[in-house]
């Protein structure tokens, strides 16, 4: 083995590690990825038709408020001043999101301010009562039930085909609800898109020539002088792949949902007039359309082309790249036994990482924390 520490998965958890590992510990690092590229999920790469910049696996947009994370981001990359808006279109109609005092007054065909808003939601949050322990009451006793059944319900089963009462409260709460006008999607300090994307961002984390990347490696398949086998118990090991396939299922599955993508060029400069348009209904089978030339708009991109992709999400079978944790109370209590296997394996010196690594629904920037908390906690008390 060439190197002193193997990191599988080169999204931003594992390419932090890398990165972390290789310029403050001096130690050589492998690190591998299933797929042809770096960067997980979040990478993006130029159409080769159109120069348009095209996040691959759906729209990211980089946003935080922790200022350590936002100062380590910019040593590699500089960020554009990109605000994110996402609008809903619900039964033909076009909405601001997330829900805020022009989504209300829009709907209910009113001009309520702020007050009289707020009474209005909390009369028809009335019926949940006690603590919301679920998606769907969480959103009622935020919104009330008439908002949530045009812009959450049908969104929402598009999304994870899951029965919401089954969905943890905690997915809604990503999303603000806002009495003003403020339709700003986030509302972290710090917000923007790599300005040379987020391929060339991953690519700079990983320019260290104590770093290997090895692209087009799988892991987990069962021989290879790069496999699990070859690797634990010989090598210190950063895995960031799905939990439950490192354990070859073994305890059953995970559930997962995956995404598939229908991406055009259309010959026209501008098609929906911004990056993102939710379809909240459940006639409509994908999710969202992304419009991807709208994130970059300091660039000079063609007049009659621009490149859109619709989002359809389903579950993730074994052979499909898993995207979205779904974290119903049975996967909750699979994950609590696989995360003791994985405590089993301590003495070895393998972490787990990253979404897939900790079955969570991480932001970007919360991969970042993690993987610098992680290399911190774990990945340097094994060199010292
Ligand atoms: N959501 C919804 N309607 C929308 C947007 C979001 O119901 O128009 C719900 C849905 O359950 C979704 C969750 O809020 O999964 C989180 O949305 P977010 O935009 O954060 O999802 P992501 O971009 O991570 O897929």
């Amino acid at each position: 083995m060439r190197a002193d520490l193997v990191v599988v998965g080169s999204g931003l958890f594992g390419a932090t590690i890398a990165q972390r590992a290789a310029e403050e510990l001096g130690v050589r690092v492998i690190v591998m990825d299933r797929r042809e590229h770096p960067g997980g999920n979040a990478w993006s790469q130029p159409d080769p038709a159109t120069g348009i910049e095209i996040h691959c696996y759906g729209s990211h947009i980089f946003h935080t408020s922790d200022a350590d994370v936002w100062a380590y981001a910019n040593r590699f990359t500089a960020f554009n001043d990109y605000r994110h808006h996402v609008y809903a279109n619900h039964g033909g109609e076009i909405y601001p999101l997330p829900i805020n005092l022009g989504t209300i007054n829009q709907f209910f065909r009113a001009a309520l301010g702020p007050e009289a808003a707020r009474a209005l939601l909390a009369e028809q949050a009335a019926e949940i009562t006690g603590t919301p322990a679920n998606l769907e009451d969480k959103a009622i006793s935020l919104i009330g039930r008439p908002l949530y059944e045009a812009f959450i319900r049908d969104y929402t089963a598009k999304q994870w085909q899951t029965d919401p009462t089954e969905l943890d409260a905690s997915i809604i709460t990503r999303l603000p609800v806002r009495l003003n006008y403020n339709n700003r999607y986030f509302s972290d300090r710090y917000e923007g898109i790599p300005t040379a994307g987020y391929g060339a961002w991953i690519e700079a984390m990983l320019d260290d020539p104590r770093i290997e990347v090895y692209l087009g490696q799988d892991f987990l398949a069962p021989d290879g002088p790069l496999s699990r086998e070859a690797c634990v118990g010989q090598v210190p090991v950063v895995y960031t792949g799905a939990l439950d396939r490192f354990f070859d299922n073994r305890l059953g599955a995970l559930t997962w949902r995956t995404l598939d993508f229908d991406t055009r060029v259309l010959p026209t400069g501008d098609h929906q007039g911004t990056a993102v348009v939710n379809y909240s209904d459940a006639a409509v089978p994908y999710t969202r359309v992304h419009e991807f030339r709208h994130y970059h708009p300091e660039r000079a991109y063609p007049d009659d082309a621009t490149v859109i992709m619709r989002e359809y999400s389903r579950p993730a079978g074994v052979d499909d790249e898993p995207y979205y944790p779904v974290g119903t109370p049975s996967d909750r209590s699979r994950l609590a036994r696989y995360q003791q296997l994985a405590a089993e394996l301590g003495g070895q010196q393998v972490a787990f990482g990253g979404r897939l690594g900790t079955y969570r629904y991480l932001n970007m920037d919360e991969a970042i924390a993690a993987a610098l908390s992680c290399f911190e906690d774990q990945v340097r008390p094994w060199f010292s």
